[in-house]
């Protein structure tokens, strides 16, 4: 059995694995154990060659007639997808101030380039199409700021269930993220594409916010249910 694009695959000592444990309850079938690196019949396979969030590593797990002991089964058994959602409820958030972050670094690198660049004689910043651009893109930076700190006054409150505004959070940060690096490198203008400016690296690191934790499809889907479920009550 193989498991692909384990985040921290090799370097981390302690993984949780979630495993079919009875095949014919579905969702409910699957439960969830904590693993130890070097356990009898783990290893790693490849490690994946990325396009961007390189300084972390993803690896392959490899599992061949692991043994795993009760005493490491995580919750109870046929809880494993119920512990995953849980999981994703409080980690989204986190992905979600991953793209605020990479965001604000990239837009200062614009407005820092966008002051430095001299083109028909002014820097470019002076011109109302780029102040325009940087406008939008802080703004929007901020919606994003504010969404994804109220879903963690939420977390830190203990609100039961947070699925909904963690997904919201995630979609909006991670799509915001990749757009405003898209734009901070648009105004670098050539010299964006070159490896020697740093901001071709946050548009490479923002894309992986709107992939893992679930796609930003998922987050709509989950979003999109919820939406239908509360109108129905
Ligand atoms: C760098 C990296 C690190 C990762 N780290 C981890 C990790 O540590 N642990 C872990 O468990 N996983 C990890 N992942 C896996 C990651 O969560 C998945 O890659 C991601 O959830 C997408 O799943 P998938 O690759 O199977 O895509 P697929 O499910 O094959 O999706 C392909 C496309 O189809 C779309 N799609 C799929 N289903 C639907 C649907 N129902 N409706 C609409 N569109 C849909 C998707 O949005 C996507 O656009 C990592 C991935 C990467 C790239």
């Amino acid at each position: 059995m193989l498991f692909a694009f384990i985040t921290n695959g090799g370097d981390a000592e302690t993984y949780t694995v979630v495993a079919m444990t009875n095949k014919t309850k579905g969702a409910r079938g699957a439960s969830a154990f904590i693993l130890e690196k070097g356990m009898k019949g783990f290893t790693f396979g490849k490690k994946e060659d990325k396009l961007g969030i390189r300084a972390s590593s993803t690896m392959e797990l490899i599992f061949i007639d692991c043994k795993v002991p009760a005493e490491n089964l995580l919750a109870k058994e046929g809880m494993g997808f119920i512990v995953t959602m849980r999981t994703f409820d409080m980690s989204r958030p986190g992905v979600a101030a991953q793209a605020l972050g990479i965001a604000q670094g990239a837009l200062e690198l614009a407005v820092k380039y966008s002051r430095q660049r001299v083109q028909f004689g002014k820097s470019i910043s002076s011109f109302q199409g780029i102040q325009w651009m940087l406008a939008d893109m802080a703004t929007e930076l901020e919606a994003a700021r504010a969404l994804v700190y109220a879903c963690a006054r939420e977390v830190d409150a203990g609100v039961k269930d947070v699925s909904r505004d963690s997904a919201m959070a995630k979609l909006f940060a991670s799509d915001v993220a990749f757009k405003i690096c898209d734009q901070a490198l648009q105004i670098h203008g050539g010299y964006g594409y070159m490896k020697d400016y740093p901001i071709e690296k946050y548009l490479r690191d923002a894309k992986i916010t709107q992939i893992y934790e679930g796609t930003n499809q998922i987050q709509r889907n989950i979003i999109g249910l919820q939406l239908i479920k509360d109108l129905a009550k």
